[in-house]
């Protein structure tokens, strides 16, 4: 990344002041952003938070004479660090300085980066922990997944990495473009679609009727009960113990279609809710509702089921999770 250094600038801009906690009377230098807002705090804090501040601080400075401190490197008898951030990036940089600081959720996935790329350049590890915590939190986990993982992967936030990864499996790949792959690398978005792609596998394969089940289970529905309805032969129920009267039937050909349709549903949105989700527009379901012997427990039956094999499903993803090793660092 590219960085400049604090530097002083010859001409008088016209400055404004940030609001509080960045007026403070009793700051003893000023920070001005690109965009000539004035954040005025104390050099302990920053030479505390940042390594890069501490040196700064620590050049012998020049100290003008009383009628000399009109310059803009000095205002109010302090004086005056100008940096290359906008005011937007500093409010979110400086925050997290103050003791009780914390970044408050960013507007845009850019904000975020500007904040982490700061927060890199003036070598602040509190800045970058407080943004990733925040990022956690944050609405563009779900809105924009595959920009999050992006920037997670870009500035090392592993927690932030693998939830926006998690959250990448309810769209298909490729996933929603976002501004931010631009920064991201080939090598990232490969280990991305990698653990997609075997989360689709688990998925798809966490979907087999059981050989065994207990009557009370979910996967026994009206399709293992309807002698109305076509069957395939080949598809033996499973077995319950004790035998159940009226016996199991051969599973219905519409809950079969059923389960061949959330396969192929999960295989490109591997996640619970595709299941629960897919309930409503299957066309299988609806042929279920068709026979005068499943259409009452049709829809009934295949909701109960789905939220069960819902689970089962993520919990197979989760298996996925801990074969992935470890993001490796991401360095952009
Ligand atoms: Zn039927």
């Amino acid at each position: 990344m590219a960085s400049s250094p604090p530097h002083h600038s010859p001409s008088t801009p016209v400055t404004r002041d940030a609001p509080h906690p960045f007026n403070n009377r009793e700051g003893d230098v000023i920070v001005r952003s690109s965009d000539n807002v004035d954040f005025r705090v104390f050099k302990l804090l920053l030479s505390l938070a940042s390594p890069a501040f501490r040196g700064l601080f620590e050049l012998p400075q020049y100290v003008p004479k009383e009628e000399e401190q009109n310059h803009s490197d000095w205002k109010d008898g302090v004086p005056v660090v100008l940096l290359t951030e906008d005011s937007t990036t500093l409010t979110n940089f400086l925050s997290p300085i103050f003791p009780w600081g914390a970044i408050q959720e960013c507007t845009s996935l850019k904000e975020w980066r500007l904040v982490l790329e700061a927060a890199e350049k003036y070598q602040v590890e509190g800045v970058r922990s407080a943004a990733e915590k925040t990022l956690l939190r944050s609405k563009f986990i779900q809105t924009e997944a595959m920009g999050v993982y992006a920037i997670a992967r870009c500035f090392d936030l592993e927690a932030a990495a693998r939830l926006a990864a998690k959250s990448t499996l309810r769209q298909p790949m490729p996933g929603k473009f976002s501004d931010e792959l631009h920064y991201a690398s080939a090598a990232m978005l490969h280990d991305l679609v990698t653990y997609h792609r075997a989360c689709g596998q688990h998925a798809a394969d966490a979907i087999t009727i059981p050989k065994e089940m207990d009557p009370e289970s979910s996967w026994n529905g009206v399709w293992f009960a309807c002698h109305a309805c076509p069957s395939d032969p080949a598809i033996t129920p499973p077995t319950v113990k004790p035998n159940p009267r009226p016996p199991l039937r051969n599973a219905t050909k519409w809950w079969l279609g059923f389960l061949k349709e959330i396969e192929d549903q999960v295989n490109d949105r591997p996640s619970g809710v595709t299941i629960q989700e897919w309930v409503s527009t299957s066309p299988s379901v609806k042929a279920g509702r068709a026979c005068q012997i499943c259409r009452k427990r049709a829809v009934e039956d295949t909701i109960k089921f789905a939220k069960q094999l819902g689970k089962q499903v993520d919990e197979a993803i989760v298996v996925v999770r801990t074969l992935l090793p470890v993001f490796p660092s991401g360095g952009c």
